[in-house]
């Protein structure tokens, strides 16, 4: 397997590269507009063939790359079924399995950061968009967010993988870059909670401001990347 963690210094996004071996197939998760082709190069570089790019959710605070890299490298667009982005070729459903070359992806319908996000489960590792960051969560109060359902994804479906499955987050803002499941279990401080209650009062107490592409973000990515409006 091929593997990269991408960062785009902006919003804080990582965007994951995997690949099945080389001159394989490829895959893009969470990718950003502006780094089209910074990925299209390490794609062709890594002697890959991109086949399926996926968004976790429509994104608040970037622009997504799916519209661009479908148009430039011909590849699938995916996302969950509750979707209501018009970029998306296929979407999946809670438990699907996507097949890249041999490796399989299963989607996990995680909402609470948005009500359509999903995760990625791929062998040892879980690709959790912002369902479950590093030593955090993410914000439940805007996109239809349910600080409840969050509570019921992290606990009864990501916390149930395998204590040493590796977690990739959708966002890291202070050098983060990989944690475990049992390592979120123990250490995160919004997950020393003992009812979807009280993680619930403590998300409504955190009063953070709207990310500031909000405005230009979610209509765009539901909009294939177009930039629309004035
Ligand atoms: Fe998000």
């Amino acid at each position: 397997m091929i593997f990269r963690q991408l960062f785009d210094q902006a919003s804080g996004t990582y965007t994951y590269l995997i690949g099945s071996r080389p001159g394989g197939e490829a895959l893009l998760i969470d990718p950003v507009k502006e780094h089209t082709e910074t990925y299209l190069s390490l794609v062709e570089q890594l002697g890959l063939k991109l086949v399926i790019a996926i968004d976790t959710h429509t994104h608040a605070d970037h622009i997504t790359a799916l519209g661009d890299l479908r148009t430039r490298s011909g590849c699938v667009t995916m996302m969950g079924e509750r979707t209501h982005a018009e970029c998306v070729s296929t979407q999946f459903h809670d438990g699907e399995q996507i097949n890249l070359d041999g490796l399989k992806f299963r989607a996990l319908y995680t909402p609470g950061h948005t009500d359509e996000s999903f995760s990625l489960v791929m062998d040892d590792r879980v690709f959790t968009g912002d369902a479950l960051l590093i030593r955090g969560t993410g914000r439940t109060d805007f996109q239809n967010g349910d600080a409840r359902a969050g509570y019921d994804s992290i606990f009864n479906k990501l916390l149930r993988l395998p204590d040493a499955t590796f977690v990739y987050p959708g966002h890291d803002y202070k050098g983060w870059t990989v944690s475990t499941i049992a390592e979120e279990r123990r250490f995160s401080p919004r997950l020393q909670v003992k009812s979807a209650d009280e993680y619930a009062e403590l998300m409504g107490k955190l009063n953070l401001p709207s990310p500031k592409l909000m405005d230009i973000a979610v209509p765009a990515n539901l909009a294939c990347g177009r930039i629309t409006g004035g």
